[in-house]
């Protein structure tokens, strides 16, 4: 896929008049992955660009938070109204842009939908004011606690899932009253551009609360540094670290939401079929370009050849390509053809041997099967993100698990278990943020689940509570309600109060060995 840069100033095809704005330097075009053509073409957004943007997002921001939970929940669902009904035309924009089939976009924007909704209907109950407990030393006083929004939350997002993965930080943000300026990957910037177009037809009152700036990572370097008050980045670790940086420089918070190594445990006791079918579709939808897609299987002995003999026949059966029929899409960038091609030729350079596909040459790769990889090899270290899985066999779950988890990386993962118990006693051990048992990916579909990694993983969750809560800060207010003859935290306290006081705590505390 060919990104060219030019000096233009013209935007045919820009979609709003918002990506239209004269402030731009130069022009970029995204283009499908397939056949090469221009999608459409985007301003590259420079330092003052964006910080217009985020000015404009700031006021909106004061609109929007003094509008209440419950005004906001109207416009979120008038939004994902909006975008279930135009979810066709979406999905053909993400299927010319970033080059997956049909379905599996219908699918991603489903999910968002489904998170904004979530979003939308628990931002009240998660984040609204409520009281608590005083506590001993304070019980003359109410006291509350209540989350509030953050103002402005940067959005940087990536290509391989442009709707699903920028949503699981906008929808959040937006819920827990902030506004957000996004910054797509400049490989799918159509459809980043779409969803804030779709916002503004959805919401025109608060067309401002969701914005959009294009461009390169130097335009997400500036929506680091425009003051918002978190930065949200969903990407490579290595550009992870940049943003960090970047970020630094502010005292930014940063949301980190990086790669994977994630790893399927298939136990001895396991359904092998259905582990087969989900390590499959793990790995290979998708062309393998999925943070928590999987790339590391480790099968026990009892179950190792059934399991590679499964998974051989039901990758015969796939087929890259770009039409209707295509099991995966081409891969969305050159760039990470070449690392694709790197891992299998390490893998196959080091002892590892290819039972399906093995030869990587352009974009439609062939499902690859790997085995007896060394785990010192790049194919099992490093994030790869094409279609390839390494099938390594174990003496026991046991050493499956240790295995799985000495990796830099703990985005996802998933056991295949016949025993409940055991399965969830892997999972819990499992150095990942998100395991799923008996399936893959499915934890990213419960809008109720925390979603993000440990180690280069990431840190920081979307989705869930902990996602709302992600995008605000904790507010404590404490209201006297009586007053008491005696105040400890004034001049006026007797001599001997502190000494009542050592003696009520060793009375309360002081048993405690
Ligand atoms: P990337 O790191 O190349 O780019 C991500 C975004 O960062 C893009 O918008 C890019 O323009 C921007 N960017 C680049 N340099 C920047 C800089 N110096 N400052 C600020 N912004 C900068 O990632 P990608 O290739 O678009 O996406 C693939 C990666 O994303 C994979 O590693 C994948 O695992 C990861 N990912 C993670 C999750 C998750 O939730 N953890 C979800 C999807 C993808």
């Amino acid at each position: 896929m060919s990104l060219r840069q030019q000096q233009s100033a013209t935007v045919p095809g820009a979609p709003t008049g918002e990506v239209d704005r004269p402030d731009a330097t130069g022009t970029f075009e995204s283009t499908d992955p397939a056949t090469g053509a221009v999608v459409q073409v985007f301003p590259v957004h420079d330092a003052a660009a964006v910080r217009e943007t985020v000015g404009r997002a700031h006021a909106a921001a004061a609109t929007w938070a003094a509008l209440g939970f419950a005004e906001r929940r109207l416009r979120l669902a008038a939004y994902r109204g909006h975008l279930a009904r135009r979810m066709p035309e979406l999905a053909d924009l993400v299927h010319r842009e970033n080059g997956k089939p049909h379905a599996d976009a219908v699918l991603e924007i489903t999910l968002a939908v489904d998170h904004l909704a979530w979003a939308g209907a628990h931002a009240e109950r998660t984040l609204g004011r409520r009281r608590v407990r005083s506590g001993a030393l304070a019980a003359n006083h109410a006291a509350y606690l209540e989350y509030q929004p953050l103002g402005v939350v940067g959005v940087i997002g990536p290509w391989n899932y442009p709707v699903f993965t920028p949503m699981g930080s906008i929808a959040y943000a937006l819920a827990a009253g902030n506004a957000v300026v996004f910054k797509p990957s400049e490989f799918t910037p159509a459809v980043g551009a779409w969803l804030v177009a779709a916002w503004r037809a959805a919401v025109p009152d608060v067309a401002d609360v969701l914005q959009v700036v294009t461009g390169f990572g130097e335009t997400g370097a500036e929506l680091c540094r425009a003051g918002v008050g978190k930065l949200a980045f969903t990407g490579s670790s290595a550009t992870g670290r940049k943003v960090m940086a970047t970020c630094a420089e502010t005292l930014t918070p940063v949301l980190m939401e990086c790669g994977g190594k994630d790893a399927m445990i298939v136990d001895d006791d396991a359904d092998v079929s259905a582990a087969a079918d989900a390590a499959v579709w793990g790995a290979m939808s998708n062309a393998g370009q999925t943070c928590i897609g999987i790339e590391r299987v480790y099968a026990t002995s009892a179950v190792h050849d059934r399991f590679v003999a499964e998974v051989t026949r039901r990758t015969a059966a796939l087929r890259p390509g770009s039409d209707d029929g295509a099991s995966y899409g081409p891969m969305t960038m050159a760039s990470q053809t070449d690392i694709v091609r790197r891992h299998v030729d390490d893998a196959l350079a080091t002892g590892g041997r290819a039972v399906t596909g093995g030869t990587v040459d352009g974009g439609l790769i062939a499902p690859t099967v790997l085995l007896d990889v060394p785990e010192s090899s790049a194919a099992v270290r490093e994030e790869t993100f094409g279609p390839t899985l390494t099938i390594t066999e174990v003496a026991d779950a046991e050493e499956g698990l240790r295995r799985a988890n000495d990796s830099t990386m703990g985005l996802g993962g998933s056991v295949f278990s016949g025993s409940a118990d055991r399965a969830m006693d892997l999972a819990r051990r499992m150095r990942s943020g998100m395991t799923s048992i008996n399936s893959v990916l499915t934890f990213a579909s419960v809008p109720a689940l925390p979603f993000g990694g440990v180690g280069e993983s990431g840190f920081g969750r979307i989705h869930g509570e902990d996602g709302l809560r992600e995008f605000t800060r904790a507010k404590a207010i404490t209201r006297q309600r009586v007053g008491l003859p005696v105040d400890l935290m004034s001049f006026d306290r007797p001599a001997g109060a502190a000494r009542a006081l050592a003696g009520v705590v060793r009375l309360v505390h002081g048993r405690h060995r």
